[in-house]
């Protein structure tokens, strides 16, 4: 796995273990090599995680629709910035780029975006593996309600077990390296230029 997208709270939390989680996401993430894309700006957990990849030698891809240039999303110089038109093609640019995707604790942006990869790879548009890093029961909710959808049967329950989840950022990683399929010959199937 070359590139993980990492989607996360543009704040920073109330509890520290959040911000916690993010650092140590972001040192793995640069001593095992492996790149991070993520929504760009220097604000809240993304900030921190970014700033850690950097800050441990690590690369960091940000990828930012042009309208967030002119709001306050704060400086940071990352080894590479994606600018594109919308959100749409922002997240079908981070879904061709990444080989997979955590969810760290986040707010109604993180939501949509775990949702949406995870909707994508129940419609088999990808085949990349999708981690929740549960930090201090922070889904445990979410969780609940994932499994409630099960029972009600509106959601079949292989595409609840996409969702690989862990407390751990070390273990959460592994589980996703090996549910990777290590196939990456075929083309994008979400292509951002036809967004
Ligand atoms: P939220 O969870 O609502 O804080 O939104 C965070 C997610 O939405 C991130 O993963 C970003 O991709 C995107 N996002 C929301 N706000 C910003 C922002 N000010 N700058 C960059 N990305 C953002």
């Amino acid at each position: 796995m070359k590139r993980i997208a990492v989607y996360c709270g543009s704040s920073t939390g109330s509890d520290p273990a959040y911000l916690a989680a993010a650092e140590t996401l972001g040192k793995l993430l640069a001593a095992r090599n492996i790149a991070l894309v993520y929504g760009g700006g220097n604000i809240g957990l993304m900030g921190r995680l970014a700033s850690t990849v950097l800050a441990q030698g690590g690369h960091v891809t940000g990828v930012i629709p042009e309208f967030f240039l002119s709001m306050d999303i704060g400086e940071i110089e990352l080894s590479e910035l994606r600018v594109v038109q919308s959100m749409h093609q922002r997240k079908a640019l981070m879904e061709n780029l990444a080989d997979g995707f955590i969810a760290l604790p986040g707010g109604l942006g993180t939501l949509e975006e775990l949702a949406e990869i995870l909707t994508w790879a129940q419609l088999k548009l990808h085949a990349k593996p999708v981690g929740l890093l549960n930090v201090s029961g922070f889904y445990d909710h979410l969780l609940k309600f994932l499994d409630h959808a099960v029972t009600q049967r509106l959601i079949k329950s292989k595409y609840r077990a996409l969702l690989l989840e862990s407390h751990d950022p070390q273990t959460l990683l592994d589980l996703m390296l090996a549910a990777h399929p290590h196939s990456t010959s075929s083309p994008p199937r979400i292509d951002p230029e036809r967004i």
